[in-house]
């Protein structure tokens, strides 16, 4: 395994300074039962990783209205929680986790464990998916539920998690929801990272990390790989290469030899790591805070370019779970804002400070989360851009979850996980079916080995 940074986890990354540590990307565990059977088939287990259930998930927070809303797997405390914005809306919510549930069986469980390699794989699927009304958008999916704005948006953000903007990606991904209500929201003492750490430990007990050593070159003979070669020249001969970078800058890598369009690439994330001295209770261990004109919000981010007018933000605050994360008495918050990829004309040596100055304003101001004093408690402080984004991972114009998980961008019309242009390649990771997430590219990574053990077997 070739890995061009200096350790592994990719956007699972940590950042360890003063006492503080930060997941730099994923947060939230859900189908923690993948890992389960990750480490079963290595003929381990998981107990290394110590696993916590939160209940609740996470907090919504909205910047037009003072309640609160605590989402959980608890069916009663839900019932409670919609009630309090519409009696109405809590009479359909079993109804919405029954269509929810006959979505997450067959179009995330059933079909995001097989490769779509054939059209006629996805032509199968579609009568089943239209039945089940999984392929009008999220937003359609979930308002032909629940009628309250807010409501709605409790219901519909979980898109965004993986790069899907609610308005427009299929209703297949409204299941997100119902996974986490399902199978739950987890966290591993000492974060996502301590996760990579037991993953890393897996593949180096029977396999070799070469970190530090970037690709820059996919060697071809005949249409058939024949190797890599690293940006320091060394070639390294293989019968297959599996790719887990991202998927349009691996095209480049093949000097030509697959002409397929590049993607609509999903959003970028502007990330604020801070470690304070004091402790924020008005903080969930997640929270989400949703701004004003939040459809807005959306669209300017995803189609126009731009940056939101209000924004919406997502915050990690582990200490709640884990207080060694931060020292006595303090808080490690990540804070995430979807911002537009580098498509966009915006100026980030320009613009960092800008949106530095509306993440702050978000969260200290009384309309927003109420963190009065955050400024001045800050001792430490670290941001990411989209920069970041495409200069250590080598994302396509610094995209942070892959391709848009767009109709026409998922399953067969995914860049498959075994290439139909260059034999030998196999792709693993976000941009390949079934999608970005960790469920996702664990569930794609089981995809993509039977795949290759099926040619492996072929040759004998
Ligand atoms: C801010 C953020 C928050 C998220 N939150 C969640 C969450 O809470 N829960 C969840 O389930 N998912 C979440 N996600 C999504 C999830 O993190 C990703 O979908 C997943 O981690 C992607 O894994 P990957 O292996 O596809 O890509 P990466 O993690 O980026 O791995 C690709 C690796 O390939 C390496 N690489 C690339 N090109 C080369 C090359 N040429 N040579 C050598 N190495 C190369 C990169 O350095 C990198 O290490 C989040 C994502 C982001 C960005």
């Amino acid at each position: 395994m070739l890995e061009s940074q200096p350790g592994p986890g990719g956007r699972a990354g940590q950042i360890r300074e003063q006492g503080f540590t930060f997941d730099t990307g994923p947060s939230l565990i859900t189908m923690p039962q993948l890992l389960d059977e990750l480490f079963q088939v290595a003929g381990t287990t998981a107990a290394q990783l110590r696993m916590h259930r939160l209940e609740p998930f996470y907090s919504i927070r909205w910047r037009d209205d003072p309640r609160s809303f605590a989402f959980s797997s608890d069916q009663e405390a839900m019932l409670e929680e919609i009630g309090r914005f519409s009696a109405t809306d809590a009479s359909r919510y079993l109804a919405f986790l029954d269509h929810s549930r006959a979505i997450y069986e067959k179009a995330i469980l059933a079909a995001g464990r097989r490769p779509f390699l054939s059209v006629l794989d996805v032509v199968g699927l579609v009568p089943e998916m239209v039945r089940l009304g999984a392929l009008r958008s999220v937003e359609h999916f979930v308002a032909s539920f629940f009628r309250e704005a807010h409501v709605r948006q409790a219901f519909s953000f979980h898109p965004l998690f993986i790069g899907g903007d609610p308005f427009r990606v299929p209703a297949v991904y409204a299941a997100l929801a119902y996974l986490q209500i399902d199978s739950g929201v987890w966290y591993s003492e000492g974060g996502v990272y301590a996760l990579v750490k037991a993953l890393a430990q897996l593949v180096g007990a029977g396999g070799r990390i070469r970190l530090g050593t970037r690709v820059d070159r996919v060697l071809l003979n005949s249409g058939r790989v024949s190797g890599v070669r690293t940006i320091e020249g060394e070639i390294l001969p293989a019968d297959v290469v599996v790719s887990n970078g991202d998927v349009v800058a691996t095209r480049r890598l093949l000097a030509g030899a697959d002409p397929r369009r590049d993607e609509r690439l999903s959003m970028s994330c502007f990330l604020l790591y801070l470690g304070t001295r004091r402790q924020f209770p008005q903080l969930a261990h997640h929270t989400l805070l949703v701004g004003h004109d939040y459809p807005g919000f959306i669209r300017a981010v995803t189609r126009r370019g731009q940056l939101g007018a209000s924004a919406s933000l997502y915050l990690h605050a582990p200490v709640r779970t884990e207080p060694a994360m931060a020292p006595a008495g303090g808080d490690a918050i990540s804070v995430l804002l979807p911002v537009p990829n580098l498509s966009s004309q915006l100026d980030w040596e320009q613009a960092e400070a800008m949106v530095r100055e509306m993440v702050l304003e978000a969260m200290e101001a009384e309309s927003g989360l109420g963190l009065s004093g955050l400024r001045d408690s800050i001792v430490m402080e670290r941001v990411w851009t989209p920069i970041d984004f495409r200069d250590r991972l080598g994302a396509a114009r610094g995209n942070a979850f892959g391709p848009e998980p767009t109709l026409l961008q998922s399953a067969y019309f995914r860049q498959p996980n075994r290439s139909r242009r260059v034999a030998g390649l196999y792709h693993v990771g976000q941009g390949t079916h079934p999608g970005a997430g960790i469920p996702g590219v664990l569930l794609g990574a089981e995809v993509t080995s039977r795949l290759v053990l099926e040619e492996v077997a072929s040759w004998r």
